[in-house]
């Protein structure tokens, strides 16, 4: 059953993949890249060179951060303004609603603005200066509005919807369950990652917010290889997914919460629900392990990344560690350390956190701020 389902969904996902214009036919080494959107994803694969010595296998990590709006996110927003452009959603003149305080923000700025779409942001008013600061400068209407649950209707996403409903053509994203966020790992990460490894991947982890990334990603491995690379669910503390995974399908209440931004999730999206059967198990990483490969991978990789980044990295070593020597693991550099960096090097904030002992002595050079 799953197998005949696979194999049909190979065909049509490759013959997809080779149909992107933007995966295979543009490069960043080589050729040229028509406009900003053109230089969206082909990210490279950077071997971890520590990590994979210590391992003995292969611990890789696609360098999302070098996307233009420097995150993973950039491929989703490319993905769902495309899919709406198609659907007839939207027309030239026309805007984006989005309820995002993050990197989904930044990537769709970057599109709307490249494409000459109005876009329109709501975020929890929680959220720093900093963000709704940058997103007003890349050409954003943002709302801040109260931080209330998704059951609530005020809540920032409803919110979004309800602003693009009033609006002639507009339309409301909805990163969370519109699936084209997911089609654009199934069409572009995946087929990069079986491209760079020439389809010599035992394993795929990463961590979810939308659950696009790691949907999109493990649904492409697994068709291309008949089921044959091993993807795991990587979870923060305060995530329900570990506890979903592990149980065999038993949705707790959200509690507790972790320092990395951007992934967690109380619920199965609906760009996860297609391929939960896929998941081959889950991971719960602790944020000592997390902020702890923040300062090893700076030092020993030179890699200055976020802490959703790093606690892939912990997930992709622990995977490694499972499958034994020999193996190639890959997962996510979602994004760079850089909106993070008075938080992550800051002693006062690792006090706070109760993080300051899981920095070792001799990378406490680093805690500068
Ligand atoms: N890392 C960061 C920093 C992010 O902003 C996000 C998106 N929320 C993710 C990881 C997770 O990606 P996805 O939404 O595709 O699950």
């Amino acid at each position: 059953m799953f197998r005949h389902g696979v194999r049909t969904f190979a065909t049509s996902a490759l013959r997809m993949a080779e149909a992107s214009p933007h995966t295979i036919a543009v490069s960043k080494a080589q050729g040229i890249a028509k406009g900003l959107v053109g230089a969206i994803g082909n990210t490279p694969l950077i071997r971890l060179n520590r990590l994979s010595e210590e391992t003995g296998c292969e611990v890789l990590g696609k360098a999302e951060f070098m996307n233009p709006g420097g995150s993973v996110k950039d491929r989703a927003a490319l993905y769902v303004v495309k899919d709406a452009e198609e659907r007839g959603l939207l027309r030239p003149g026309g805007t984006v609603v989005e309820g995002t305080a993050g990197n989904t923000g930044i990537g769709l700025a970057h599109v709307c603005r490249s494409k000459g779409y109005k876009l329109v942001i709501y975020m929890p008013n929680t959220q720093s200066q900093g963000k709704i600061d940058l997103l007003r400068l890349l050409g954003a209407e943002v709302y801040p509005v109260p931080a209330v649950a998704f059951e609530n209707p005020e809540n920032y996403n409803h919110q979004a919807k309800r602003h693009a409903e009033r609006l002639d053509n507009a339309v409301w994203t909805n990163q969370f369950d519109n699936t084209a966020n997911r089609q654009a790992h199934i069409e572009t990460t995946g087929p990069e990652i079986w491209y760079q490894t020439s389809g010599k991947v035992d394993a795929f982890t990463c961590a979810t917010g939308t659950g696009g990334t790691f949907a999109g990603v493990t649904r492409y491995l697994k068709t291309v290889s008949d089921g044959r690379v091993k993807c795991f669910l990587a979870d923060p503390p305060g995530s329900v997914l570990h506890s979903y995974f592990s149980s065999g399908g038993k949705l707790i209440d959200r509690t507790g919460s972790s320092i990395t931004e951007g992934i967690g999730q109380g619920r199965i999206t609906d760009n996860l629900k297609q391929d939960v059967d896929l998941v081959d198990g889950s991971l719960n990483i602790a944020d000592e392990k997390t902020i702890e490969m923040v300062y090893r991978c700076l030092d020993e990789e030179g890699l200055y990344l976020g802490a959703s980044s790093t606690l892939n990295v912990v997930a992709a070593k622990e995977v490694a560690e499972k499958l034994g020597k020999g193996h190639t693991v890959v997962t996510m550099l979602c994004d760079g350390a850089y909106r993070y960096a008075d938080r992550l090097f800051s002693r006062k904030w690792l006090t706070e956190k109760d993080l300051l002992s899981a920095i070792p002595k001799h990378l406490e050079k680093y805690i500068v701020l």
